[in-house]
């Protein structure tokens, strides 16, 4: 099933069946102009002309599972009173387009049939004020159809609908509850099921141990033979390797878990260290592998990062997105570094390449050595998002970062991890993240900009906090202390 996006035209009668038709086929060459450059598919709909077929074509928006969300353009004036019960029915994110099918005017021949008719810069603005008297959430792009900039800005809207839709629909599975006594990981479920939709429950880990222990050799003997194809494995790990047994038992855990996440329907999931049970390993490449498959992950029962790490995946499927956790720093010589890591389950997604599976020792967790997978992530322009609950709402911090490469190889660090040069300055970065409580456990993606990160922040009418190259400190608590105010004075009773 594509997701779809439906291109909604909004007109009247005024002028007469004449105009409306040549309303609905330059609203149609609008939406093949847009839709070659567009990633979901953009589905024309009917020119709308009346409230009822309005309220209608929302509440179908709202019920079709594949439809992502919904872009209105008003071509003529469309008096926009016929959109109060469709714009407050509407649940799907919508962007309002600003365009027109002309590019340049037509200085000589202009006349006022013309003008009647290509007179969105004036409907539009009746619509803009609709919206803004009912205080929709929506995106609004102004320009030509053919402009990539344009298209540029949709598919940015379009992929954080893509994330809302899978959020909305998410049931995340914890195995065990929070790390004891960590702070940051806890947070309100009957919240984040009211405002995002992701279901969120706990199951003794015992549960998924039994699936692990009656998984069958050949299952195992099919994803050791994939691992060989996938991963450069050290040579203890390999067929005949003296700790080969340790790779097939990982392989036990992954299927396990596959096999509980795929029957309970499950896109993310938790583990925690504390809480093993009848586990002879800490999950690590068996987890990496599933986040490299979508399904989003926590370590140290943090349903939180998960649920936002498998929606930032629905964006870009098979995109480089990644569990991360802000580890060390590397404050000169040179430019300043964050490096990140986690004791084992980062996502192969970021690798510049092909990962080695290794086993190491890992000083907790009271288990046998876990096998995991090990690279440098790949540098290039990045976000790190994370997402905290401060009691009256969630918050969400980002970062605009630059992966880079490690200054020097990392030989005696048996994790994945990422190097990153954070916007605009590790200082800065660092002190508003701090300033405006972030968790330490974040999501990496090089597959969603910042912009994408704003859509998806208003769609979900949820705080975002962004650090970009142009933030300063003192600037940054300030929007601190006004959102505060902000979001209490807009929360309603
Ligand atoms: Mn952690």
């Amino acid at each position: 099933m594509k997701p779809q996006i439906w291109f909604l035209t909004g007109s009247q009668g005024l002028y007469g069946q004449d105009t409306l038709d040549q309303v609905a086929d330059q609203s149609q060459q609008i939406q093949r102009t847009l839709a070659g450059g567009l990633e979901a598919e953009l589905v024309w709909r009917p020119v709308l002309t009346s409230s009822s077929a309005i309220k209608q074509v929302m509440l179908e928006a709202n019920a079709d599972p594949s439809c992502l969300g919904v872009i209105a353009w008003m071509h003529t004036f469309s008096p926009a009173k016929m959109w109060i019960t469709g714009l407050d029915a509407l649940r799907k994110p919508l962007l309002h387009l600003h365009t027109q099918l002309n590019e340049s005017l037509p200085w000589e021949s202009i006349d006022m049939d013309f003008m009647n008719l290509n007179q969105a810069a004036h409907g539009d603005r009746e619509f803009g004020f609709v919206q803004a008297r009912l205080g929709v959430a929506r995106k609004t792009v102004a320009g030509h159809a053919s402009d990539p900039a344009v298209v540029a800005r949709i598919n940015q809207w379009a992929r954080a609908a893509a994330g809302v839709l899978h959020l909305r629909n998410l049931k995340l599975a914890r195995f065990g509850d929070n790390m004891r006594d960590v702070a940051v990981t806890e947070g309100d479920k009957v919240e984040a099921e009211l405002r995002f939709g992701v279901s969120v429950n706990t199951y003794g880990v015992n549960d998924l141990v039994e699936l692990v222990d009656a998984t069958g050799e050949d299952e195992v003997d099919a994803l050791v033979g994939q691992y060989a194809d996938a991963y450069e494995l050290a040579p203890e790990l390999a067929k005949g390797g003296d700790r080969h047994d340790s790779l097939r038992y990982s392989a036990r855990i992954e299927a396990g878990l596959r096999r509980f996440l795929t029957e309970g329907g499950f896109g993310a999931f938790t583990t925690n260290f504390e809480d093993l049970g009848g586990l002879r390993q800490l999950p690590g490449m068996a987890v990496q592998r599933l986040m490299a498959d979508g399904y989003g992950f926590g370590g140290e029962g943090d349903w939180k990062t998960s649920a936002l790490l498998a929606t930032i995946k629905a964006m870009v499927p098979g995109g480089p997105t990644s569990f991360m956790e802000d580890y060390t720093y590397h404050f000169g010589p040179g430019e300043p570094k964050i490096l990140g890591a986690h004791m084992l389950e980062v996502c192969p997604s970021i690798a510049v390449a092909r990962p080695r599976a290794e086993i190491h020792p890992l000083g907790i967790g009271n288990r046998e050595d876990p096998v995991r997978l090990v690279f440098d992530a790949a540098p290039g322009p990045a976000v790190v998002i994370g997402l905290t609950d401060m009691g009256d709402r969630f918050r969400m911090v980002a970062n605009e970062i630059e992966v880079t490469a490690p200054d020097e190889p990392l030989p005696r660090l048996p994790v994945a991890r990422a190097v990153w040069k954070p916007k605009p300055s590790l200082s800065t970065s660092a002190e508003c993240w701090l300033t405006a409580g972030g968790p330490h456990h974040t999501v990496l993606s090089g597959a969603v900009d910042s912009a994408t990160l704003r859509d998806f922040a208003t769609m979900l009418e949820t705080e975002l906090l962004l650090i970009d190259s142009t933030t300063s400190t003192d600037a940054f608590a300030d929007r601190i202390r006004w959102n505060a105010a902000y979001y209490r004075l807009s929360r309603s009773l």
